[in-house]
Parts: structure tokens; C-alpha cells; sequence
């Protein structure tokens, strides 16, 4: 059986002692298994990583950006393998897997013009014969710890970032879908740079903690479920590092009693259904204000939903594929379940899906609920599937308030045509990303990205400005040169520019 090994220098180092399976979503049972690392790994990655990161930080940073030039055009080349790769271990069709490459990609290419955001602050003449400036220094050795749904896109919004701007970069990617983190790692080599800046090991808890115990790792940032997010924030914290953790997420779309129903359809079936639902940005609360617009929708998302086409991850005609695992189906299966016994409407039911030819595949089909209510668990908890809520609202208040009071705030969207009513929804709702009229609002890549309350633990956003802010410590420098015409001042109190 083919084995997934980490990418360090050095390679692996022999036999792994513990491994985890790789599973095939297509077609059920074990495709792979992955190595998983332990201490000895890791000591291998940092040692690599603290010889090859002075030389890389020292080199101008044009030249490191030359680098992330030449691996965007080798992933363009290698698209095609890549998305291949990716669909056949995360189960997302052909075309969303091209998707999550290129919204990696656009990092890639926000990290092109590094040069100009590495400028630092300058004042000339703070003080008598004073200058003040400041300058973007890495941290020296950063880790990532990375969720399946995006095996792409997130190892990328950490790992380009963070290399670009001088540090090593050891990134644990989830041992459901390692293969792409690994061939990234190659394309990055292939593009120039040194060995020991980018590597890949496996593992699950026992490798997080040893990341998060380890004294050479300043920085970490993680992507994955909140209750981990929240570990991983604590512990890393109590061990002096600088840390962000994106967690879990219930996204709620707001449906106006003017918007556009034939457009709010089309745009909740991709966002609650695509990639089955397995986003951190899906819509998979839907929100309609008054009971006019509650039965209208209903009306015309019954037959849309009926009509999605669900396949393998090859089929070009599939608007969706399965989901990552059996156990992940048999959960949110359980979900569905727990939604009806707490007294929701199972106008839609995906349980028991099977597609011919592909029967042990781990496929749900997609599946709606209405009159879900706020004191249900199946409201408060991220389900992750292809599962679509509907909680009725009486008015725009009432409407705000459900994204703003729930646990999660990644993302959220309004629907509707009165500017007004958008304007005071983006203002006033307590969630980190806003979509007005956009059903998956995430922002391009020279914004940032991150949601808030127990979807992100931290102060910084992923990528953009804020992400050149999560992998860089600022210096403050405060020089004088002195002409020997300027008094110096009483050297034993505290300086002051007056
Ligand atoms: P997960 O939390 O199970 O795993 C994330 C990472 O943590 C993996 O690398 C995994 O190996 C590691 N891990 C697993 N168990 C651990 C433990 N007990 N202690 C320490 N580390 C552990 O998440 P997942 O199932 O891979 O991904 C789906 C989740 O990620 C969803 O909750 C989704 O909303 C979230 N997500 C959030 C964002 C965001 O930006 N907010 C983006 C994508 C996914």
C-alpha cells in the first residue's frame, strides 16, 4: 500500500512507528496510509529549519519574492495533478478542487509583491538629530496545523506568508488528505527555495503538542475545529508563542423580503451544498424574514435541492462529491437524526444515499430542515455536511440577532436590494466576515481572513496585511547622530523629544 511520507531534509528516516489510514471517499475503504511523526521527526524538521532559515532571511527580499514568482507558475503547470490529487483524498469535485488551489494561489501571488509590504515606517527628525524608523523581522521557525476541507488553500495562506517574509515553516497538514501539503513542499523546492524552509510533517495530537511544546517554534497558526482551535490557543500561549486559531463555524444567510429569490437559491445550493458542505465558509443556516418569504423560498428551494446532481469527484456534471470519510457521514447522518427528534421539519431527507456503482462511497445527499429554533443542539453545532437549516424570522431585528448571539462568527450574508437595510446588517451584526449579496464572503488575499467569537482565537487575520503581521516582529529603531552642536539634555531622566 502506498505510503505518505513527511517531507523534511534528511527524508523520513527510516520506518514509521505509527500510521494512519488515507481514505478513498469515492469508493470507500483505505487508499493510503500516512506516517505519523513523533519527537525524533520533529527534532530533524527544526534542526534543517534553524540551519537553513539565517541565510534565507538575509537574502533581499526581492529575491525570496522571485521564489514565490516561479512556484505560482509551477503550480499553474501542475494544476491539473494537483486537483486530481486533492479530489481523490478530500472527496470535492474536479472543479471546486481547482478552487481551493487558486484561492491558495492568490496568496501566492499577494506574497509576489512582499518587497513593497516589508517597508517599514520612517520619521526624519523625531528629536534634535533624531530619526525614528521601524523594520518587519521574521520570527525564525513558524508551524502550521491545518484542517482537511482545504488541503490547499490554508497549508498556503500560512506557508507562503510565512516563508516569503524570512521564516522556516514546518506545516503539520491533517492526516485525512496529506498528499498535496507534500507535492507543495517539492513545487517550493523545484521553485528555488532552500532546502529546510518548507516542510511537511505528519501526525495528529501527539505532533501538535510536540509543535506547541517546542522552545525553537516562535509562531503558530492553526485552522480547524473550535474546541481544538481553543486548546491549541491556551496551550501554545502558556509556552510563550505567538498564536492564531480559526475555528468552527455556522454561517447564517439572511433572506430580506425583497431580495432576489431566484438568485438566493442558486447561491444557498452552492454555498450550503458545495464541497457537501464541508466549508468553514458554507451558508447552512438559512434566515428568512416574515413568513411571506419563509413559504416563497421554501417553494423554490424544494425543487432546486431535489434537482443537485451528487457524484464522484471525476464526474464533470457532479455539483458535489462525498464527504471525507465514513465516519464523517455517519455523523452528521446522527445530526440529521438529532434535528428531527428535537422537533424540526424534515422537509428533505440525505440519509441513506447511495450512487450506483460507488456504493461503499461515504456520499449524503442533501437534505433541509425548517423550523429549526434557536434551543435546539442542532442549531448551536457546526454539522459540516451537506445540511441546510431553515430558522424563520419575524423581522430584520430579530434576523440580526440569531448570527450575532450564536457561538460561532466566520461569516455571514444578507440578501436583499434595499441598501439601507445592508448597510445597517454589516454594521451592526457580531460576526467577522459579511456577505451582502455574496453567499461565501471571503475576502481576497491582499484583505485578510478570520471570523470571531469561538471562530477565531487570537488578534490577527490569516494572509494580507494581517498575516505579514502574525509571521513578522517589528522593530523600533531611535537614532541620533549627533553634530556635537545639540545639548544632550540630563541624561538621568527620561527622554523626551519637547
Ligand atoms: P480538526 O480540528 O479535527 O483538525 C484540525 C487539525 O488539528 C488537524 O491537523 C488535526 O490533525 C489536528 N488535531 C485533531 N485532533 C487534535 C487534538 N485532539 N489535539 C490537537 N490537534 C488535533 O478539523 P478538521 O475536521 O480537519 O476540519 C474541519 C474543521 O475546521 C471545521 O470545524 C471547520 O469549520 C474548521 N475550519 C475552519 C476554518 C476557519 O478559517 N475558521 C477554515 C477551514 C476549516
Amino acid at each position: 500500500m502506498r505510503q505518505i511520507d513527511h517531507f523534511i531534509v534528511g527524508g523520513s528516516g527510516g520506518a514509521a512507528s505509527r500510521l494512519s489510514d488515507v481514505f478513498d471517499p469515492n469508493n470507500g475503504g483505505v487508499q493510503a496510509q500516512v506516517a505519523l511523526g513523533d519527537a525524533a521527526v520533529l527534532e530533524r524538521a527544526v534542526a534543517a529549519a534553524q540551519k537553513a532559515q539565517p541565510g534565507w532571511a538575509a537574502m533581499n527580499p526581492q529575491r525570496r519574492a522571485r521564489v514565490m514568482f516561479e512556484f505560482k507558475s509551477l503550480i499553474e503547470k501542475n494544476m491539473d495533478e494537483l486537483a486530481h490529487m486533492l479530489s481523490a483524498e478530500h472527496g470535492k469535485v474536479i472543479a471546486d478542487s481547482k478552487g481551493d488551489i487558486q484561492r491558495g494561489l492568490e496568496v501566492v501571488e499577494f506574497c509576489c509583491g512582499l518587497p513593497h509590504v516589508l517597508k517599514g515606517e520612517y520619521t526624519h527628525g523625531a528629536g534634535p538629530g533624531i530619526d525614528v524608523y521601524s523594520m518587519r523581522q521574521p520570527i525564525g521557525i513558524g508551524a502550521g496545523i491545518t484542517p482537511f476541507n482545504f488541503p490547499a488553500m490554508i497549508p498556503l495562506w500560512m506557508g507562503a506568508v510565512a516563508t516569503s517574509v524570512g521564516n522556516a515553516f514546518i506545516l503539520k497538514p491533517s492526516e485525512r488528505d496529506p498528499t498535496v501539503p507534500v507535492r507543495l513542499a517539492e513545487l517550493f523546492l523545484e521553485a528555488g527555495m532552500p532546502e529546510g524552509i518548507f516542510q511537511v510533517v505528519h501526525g495528529d495530537k501527539e505532533m501538535v503538542d510536540l509543535i506547541l511544546d517546542h522552545p525553537a517554534i516562535g509562531a503558530v497558526s492553526f485552522v480547524g475545529s473550535s474546541d481544538i482551535a481553543q486548546y491549541v490557543y491556551s496551550r501554545g500561549v502558556a509556552a510563550g508563542k505567538r498564536i492564531q486559531a480559526m475555528g468552527g463555524a455556522k454561517n447564517h444567510g439572511i433572506v430580506m423580503p425583497d431580495a432576489d429569490l431566484d438568485q438566493v437559491v442558486g447561491d444557498l445550493c452552492g454555498a450550503a451544498f458545495g464541497s457537501a458542505g464541508e466549508r468553514c465558509m458554507a451558508l447552512p443556516v438559512v434566515v428568512p424574514v416574515g413568513e411571506d418569504t419563509a413559504e416563497r423560498l421554501k417553494a423554490k428551494l424544494i425543487p432546486a435541492i431535489e434537482a443537485l446532481k451528487i457524484g464522484i469527484s471525476t464526474d464533470p456534471d457532479a455539483q458535489y462529491g462525498p464527504v471525507v470519510t465514513a465516519m464523517h457521514k455517519a455523523n452528521i447522518e446522527r445530526w440529521i437524526q438529532t434535528a428531527v427528534d428535537e422537533g424540526s421539519e424534515l422537509v428533505i431527507d440525505g440519509r441513506g444515499y447511495t450512487l450506483q456503482g460507488h456504493e461503499e462511497g461515504y456520499f449524503v445527499g442533501p437534505t433541509l430542515l425548517d423550523h429549526v429554533t434557536t434551543d435546539m443542539t442542532s442549531y448551536h453545532n457546526e454539522i459540516f455536511g451537506p445540511v441546510l437549516q431553515i430558522v424563520r424570522a419575524k423581522d430584520f431585528e430579530e434576523a440580526l440577532s440569531l448570527p450575532s448571539k450564536h457561538q460561532y462568527g466566520n461569516g455571514v450574508a444578507i440578501f436583499t436590494r434595499n441598501g439601507h437595510a445592508a448597510r445597517e446588517f454589516a454594521a451592526r451584526v457580531n460576526v467577522g466576515m459579511v456577505g451582502i449579496n455574496v453567499p461565501i464572503p471571503v475576502p481576497v488575499a491582499y484583505h485578510s481572513f478570520g471570523g470571531w467569537k469561538r471562530s477565531g482565537f487570537g488578534d490577527t487575520d490569516q494572509y494580507g496585511m494581517d498575516g505579514i503581521a502574525f509571521w513578522t516582529k517589528k522593530k523600533k529603531i531611535t537614532a541620533r547622530w549627533p553634530d556635537g552642536s545639540v545639548d544632550g539634555g540630563n541624561a538621568f531622566i527620561i527622554p523626551t523629544m519637547g
